[in-house]
């Protein structure tokens, strides 16, 4: 698809586009709380300008979701885009050509000070730093204080001090926080250090890239001098990698060649290196070579502490009282916490006062009910799908091969694979003993499914809101 430089009244399938790709990539509760009311402003070819209608939640969108919108607009558009953020209805100019110059570099966003100016010479890699994660506004507790000393000990140390530093966590725990802040204290000591931080995904994306591009007679040369000059390689979420097994074996290369010259690599992954299904061996055991550390979720006084922290950042009027309350009862995820923290500052930045504890407990009702939410089985998902697809809940394990079977077959193993967290060959064995190729291609095939018929996502939607 050409990249429309047309406001989005007049292309809506290009947003609506990003958007399921969005709603695909993260949980309902952030899509529907925040992503949902995102609005394309503009598409300039180079520049997205995204709107929002409330000032104070803009940010927050910001600092959380900048890195999956980009990549959702890449899956879509053709070409990066750099991203600027506005509050609804009052868009502000466009930066000039200079700053636009570094398309695909950290976000910005209008109203807050300017981001520092990004070098273009062909010497200096784009880091894609987040300045607003760093160590001075990680809060340390027993959950993460471990994870926390060795990342400070990579980012002081200029030696390679462990090959790699591996850290792995459940979803919002503070994985991504500490990538950017070891990035950004390295870069603070010293501007000229190569650091790179970048999601598996987002290297898996610009490695297709390069391939297609070394189909028509580019070579693979730029895209592996990028990678391996850097200084500093932080890469997040590689378990995104299970499955691509001609990334990772570039991977693997990239990996071998740092480390053979000294260099630092901070990996992040949801589960241990050695839990990671569809990730060849010899490059899950390099990620096992140096330290692994695991970072929890927070005690109770951990998460007051981030809310107390983020309630003095947004300069909001929240009671003790109601930080105690959300503490207490928010205590699974980091992101969720600090979401509850942002809807109830979007709902006191209307009133003089602090909100109500039963206002507040009434706001928080989906939040709540995640929390409470027993983990979603492969087995719920069996049964709802047959039921939605009018076929036996035998038939998910069985052999039929009946073109509606496999494809209720393959929707089943698509949510799975999305709602479970469980490994591929988890998936494979409870599906009647395939293997994990067959997942990922179900996954694959359905994804592709969804982008092209409106009737299947809908039905799919329809399951998942079922089984939420
Ligand atoms: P993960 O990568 O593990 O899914 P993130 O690093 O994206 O989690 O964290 C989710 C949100 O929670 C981010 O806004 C992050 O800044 C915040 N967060 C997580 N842990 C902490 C912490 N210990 N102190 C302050 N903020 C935290
Ligand atoms: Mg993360």
């Amino acid at each position: 698809m050409n990249p429309s430089h047309e406001q989005t009244e007049e292309s809506p399938s290009l947003w609506k586009l990003i958007q399921d790709r969005l709603r695909r990539k993260v949980n309902a509760y952030g899509y529907d709380s925040f992503l949902s009311q995102l609005r394309l402003l503009e598409d300039t070819g180079s520049h997205l300008v995204i709107g929002y209608p409330s000032d104070l939640c803009i940010e927050w969108v910001e600092v959380n979701y900048a890195d999956v919108i980009r990549e959702s607009a890449l899956d879509v558009l053709q070409g990066a885009r750099q991203l600027s953020f506005v509050a609804d209805g009052a868009p502000l100019p466009l930066p000039s050509p200079a700053a636009k110059a570094s398309a695909s570099g950290k976000p910005e966003t209008n109203k807050r000070k300017a981001s520092k100016p990004t070098r273009t010479s062909n010497s200096f890699i784009n880091s894609r730093l987040n300045e607003n994660y760093r160590f001075d506004n990680f809060i340390v507790g027993s959950n993460n204080e471990f994870a926390c000393a060795a990342a400070q000990a990579v980012a002081r140390s200029s030696e390679c001090l462990y090959s790699p530093l591996m850290i792995h966590g459940a979803s919002g725990m503070g994985k991504t926080h500490l990538l950017h802040a070891i990035g950004n204290a390295i870069k603070a000591q010293n501007d000229s250090c190569q650091v790179l931080y970048i999601t598996s995904e987002a290297f898996t994306n610009e490695y297709i890239e390069a391939i297609s591009r070394s189909k028509r007679g580019d070579s693979l040369s730029s895209f592996r001098k990028k990678y391996r000059k850097v200084d500093v390689l932080l890469i997040d979420d590689v378990q995104f990698l299970a499955g691509k097994n001609k990334t990772q074996e570039e991977f693997f290369h990239t990996f071998n060649t740092l480390l053979d010259s000294g260099k630092r690599i901070v990996l992040s992954s949801d589960c241990p290196a050695c839990e990671i299904t569809g990730v060849e061996p010899r490059l899950a055991s390099r990620f096992e070579a140096g330290l692994t550390v695991s970072v929890q979720a927070p005690c109770l006084e951990t998460r007051t502490a981030i809310l107390h922290r983020k309630r003095a950042e947004w300069k909001c009027n929240i009671s003790d009282e109601i930080v105690s309350w959300i503490a207490e009862h928010i205590s699974k995820n980091v992101r969720r916490l600090e979401g509850a923290l942002m809807r109830v500052a979007m709902m006191a930045s209307f009133s003089q006062s602090s909100p109500s504890l039963d206002s507040v407990r009434m706001l928080l009702k989906e939040e709540l009910r995640e929390e409470a939410a027993r983990p979603i089985t492969i087995d719920d998902i069996q049964r709802r799908v047959a039921d939605e697809f009018d076929i036996r809940v035998a038939d998910m394990t069985g052999r039929r091969r009946t073109a509606h079977v496999a494809r209720s077959r393959q929707i089943a193993m698509y949510l799975s694979r999305k709602l479970t967290g469980r490994s591929l060959q988890d998936i494979g064995a409870a599906f009647g003993g395939r293997d994990h190729g067959t997942v990922i291609h179900a996954a694959r095939t359905i994804e592709q499914k969804m982008v092209a018929d409106d009737t299947i996502r809908e039905r799919i939607a329809r399951v998942e809101s079922m089984l939420a």
